[in-house]
């Protein structure tokens, strides 16, 4: 998921964006006032029936694309290649005219590609307005993409297609630490160690890293309040895990009739009532990813290594960019790690190795 840089801008009515008044702004986005204003407006007020906003949401999605296929970022270029060639499902999604309820809206249609215009606006999807885009199942989905900005589209980009091809181990969990008020269930800590991988290739800031967060939720089904402060030592780790954590609602309540009070809520709320979560968290001070420059020449090779066809046509392909992450031990250790997982013997990783250094 990529979170819109709106809801937590200063200044802008809440209620419109994830339907909590009671949701406080605790930390500073760089988005500015005009700036969510005038999308808030574009996405309230639209101007055009449904049918004509959809068309100008797949237009925005293919000039979007057609213009990072040709960017000077190469992390830019490979997340459009990697949509390019259809290796991802991305749906250009259309709010409907329902103004929605519970925080949430109705957009159309995740099943329609975005290199088609057809939809039906039968097929729909409710989803939190403040998302800019969200990854279900393996489909990326572009919340009105024609009222976002070229930087928010591609950082959303960006973001959605790393979850798309990090390959994170779902069973992977720490050791238990005991004292969880509320234990964290397993799927949180694949999701937490995704997020962080697509957000830190995503945004590079740390803008309000300065600060540690004091977090403190009521737990779910008691009257029980934990109030915990994070320890975190790296600033970009603290940068990511703040824009997650957004707005923490003032009363603790994170969940209301078994939902999240918003998309990210699960993440202060386990960090403060489970401490194995907690140190999970703490101690991920970087991407653990198989592909951490979202390329599609990493993820041909994996293909090819898992699948045990001819991998020395891929190497060819891979650029510099890939390559130097490749050979970074520590960056792309979950690559390796993953191709061992899947039986690629560490003869054949040497021979890889080896390609790459003569290539
Ligand atoms: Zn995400």
């Amino acid at each position: 998921m990529q979170l819109s840089r709106l809801p937590a801008s200063s200044g802008v009515d809440t209620r419109n964006l994830a339907g909590a008044p009671w949701m406080l702004p605790t930390v500073e986005q760089p988005w500015g006032n005009a700036a969510a204003q005038e999308q808030l407006s574009a996405l309230n007020a639209p101007a055009q029936d449904q049918t004509a906003r959809h068309v100008a949401d797949c237009r925005a999605v293919r000039s979007l694309l057609a213009e990072l296929l040709d960017s000077d970022d190469p992390i830019e270029r490979n997340s459009a290649q990697y949509v390019d060639v259809g290796l991802v499902h991305v749906a250009a999604l259309t709010a409907t005219d329902d103004p929605g309820e519970g925080g949430r809206r109705t957009w159309f249609d995740p099943t329609s590609p975005y290199t088609s215009d057809a939809a039906d606006p039968t097929r729909t999807v409710q989803l939190d307005p403040a998302l800019v885009g969200e990854t279900r199942g393996s489909a990326i989905l572009l919340l009105s993409p024609s009222t976002r900005s070229r930087d928010q589209l591609a950082e959303t980009l960006v973001h959605e297609v790393q979850h798309a091809c990090d390959h994170h181990d779902e069973t992977l969990k720490p050791p238990e630490v005991p004292g969880a008020l509320d234990p964290c269930p397993d799927r949180y800590y694949g999701a937490y160690r995704s997020e962080l991988a697509a957000e830190w290739l995503a945004d590079p800031s740390t803008e309000g890293a300065t600060d540690q967060l004091r977090i403190t939720v009521l737990v779910d089904g008691s009257d029980l309040v934990r109030s915990v402060t994070t320890a975190m030592t790296d600033p970009r780790q603290l940068a990511i895990f703040r824009h997650f954590c957004g707005a923490i609602p003032a009363d603790g309540v994170m969940k209301r009739d078994r939902e999240w009070v918003t998309p990210y809520a699960w993440l202060p709320y386990y960090y403060a009532c489970d401490p194995t979560f907690r140190s999970f968290v703490d101690t991920m001070v970087g991407p653990t990813t198989a592909n951490g420059t979202n390329s599609l020449s990493i993820e041909l090779l994996r293909r090819a290594l898992v699948q045990d066809e001819d991998w020395r046509e891929v190497v060819e392909l891979v650029d510099d960019t890939d390559r130097a992450w490749l050979l970074d031990a520590g960056a792309s250790t979950a690559f390796w790690n993953d191709l061992a997982t899947h039986g690629v013997s560490e003869t054949t990783q040497d021979l890889v190795r080896t390609a790459l250094h003569l290539a």
